[in-house]
């Protein structure tokens, strides 16, 4: 009886430690394309996909997942840029709805005397531009390459989030150009109806840009809102997976995935609104200029400044707002999470110079 006991711990034993060997041993899979290695010298190349015999071994004694003090410090970089640049995507809708947009000035290209122009006259203001560009920069970067780091099965995901939050903005870029033409096309009317040695030079031009893009552009249609809903969200989706590389390389993996699974619930959400408002479903009253992005900004400040004012928020905007405000809070928990490994990791670096 103790003798077989003893003998299955051996064996268990014997197993953990076969187990750890391949590790150790000379066993050496390319890390591009899992080719075996093991017959080739480090000056050779992976007969397969070219890669160097030395680099899959210098990848190979490296952590799958290093931590992040050790990770590649552009990457480290670039994610703490992205989330904080996705924290302040709700500025400039605040700044609209509580009327410091309006306060603070800014320098006119065309100088008219009795109008100052402030941030709430420009493009950033009235059109949201600012949300879509901070939106893809934010993605962008939390989708960037990390340099040497063994390769992983969902690297392609980032490839993809930049290619979603480059759609995400070529959709919302082509309603915004359809406003800039019409606006073309109507100074270009004014200056027509001038007697035709005081129209400016530029009116033929006005004409041809404006005409053209209505004419040849692509126009705002229902189906792009629902379009560009789904490739912001299914952008988010993509990014969770960086951001749990980040998150779980500088912290306990649990937490990281607690925090980023309604993240992720909420892209699956809304991409199933996107789905359903296509085809029988697409509302009569769907406004082409409200930005639907992953992130409902615009919902967020109105009723904040509702609530501000203690003014009635009726009920579908208060539930908006329970779940605007959770994704806010954990974009920027996870940008508070990120400057303090930052911080922690830039310490740890000083000290270690200092000795
Ligand atoms: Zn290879």
């Amino acid at each position: 009886m103790l003798l077989s006991f003893l003998g299955a711990i051996s064996k268990i034993s014997n197993f953990v430690m076969t187990n750890h060997t391949p590790e150790m041993s000379a066993d050496l899979l390319c890390d591009r394309c899992g080719y075996d290695l093991r017959a080739h010298p480090d000056s050779a190349k992976c007969p397969e996909c070219g890669q160097s015999v030395a680099e899959s071994r210098r990848l190979a004694t490296m952590p799958r997942r290093p931590a992040w003090r050790e990770s590649d410090p552009r990457w480290r970089r670039r994610m703490l840029a992205g989330a904080w640049i996705l924290v302040l995507l709700p500025l400039m809708d605040l700044m609209e709805k509580f009327g410091w947009a309006s306060s603070v000035p800014v320098p006119a290209i065309f100088h008219f005397p009795e109008s100052g122009c402030t941030l709430a006259d420009t493009f950033l203001c009235g059109v949201p531009v600012y949300q879509l560009l901070l939106f893809c920069m934010g993605v962008v970067l939390l989708s960037s390459k990390e340099r040497g780091r063994r390769s992983s099965k969902l690297d392609w995901t980032g490839r993809w989030g930049i290619i979603c939050s480059y759609l995400t903005l070529l959709l919302g870029a082509a309603p915004i150009f359809f406003i800039s033409a019409l606006v073309l096309v109507g100074i270009a009317a004014v200056f027509m109806s001038m007697p035709l040695k005081y129209q400016p030079g530029v009116t033929k031009f006005f004409v041809a840009v404006g005409a053209a893009y209505l004419r040849y552009g692509p126009q705002p249609k229902n189906i792009s809102v629902a379009v560009r809903l789904a490739f912001s969200s299914v952008t988010i989706l993509l990014a969770c997976v960086p951001l749990y590389d980040a998150l779980r390389s500088s912290g306990p993996k649990r937490f990281a995935a607690a925090l980023l699974a309604p993240l992720a619930l909420f892209s699956l959400i809304r991409i199933a609104q996107a789905v359903y408002s296509v085809g029988p479903f697409i509302p009569n009253g769907v406004n082409l200029y409200h930005y639907e992005l992953y992130f409902r900004t615009g919902s967020l400040a109105e009723a904040i400044g509702a609530l501000a004012t203690g003014a009635h928020v009726p009920g579908s905007l208060l539930g908006d707002f329970f779940v605007e405000i959770a994704k806010w809070c954990i974009v920027l928990a996870i940008a508070v999470w990120l400057s303090i490994a930052q911080f922690a990791a830039w310490r740890r670096r000083k000290n270690a110079s200092a000795e």
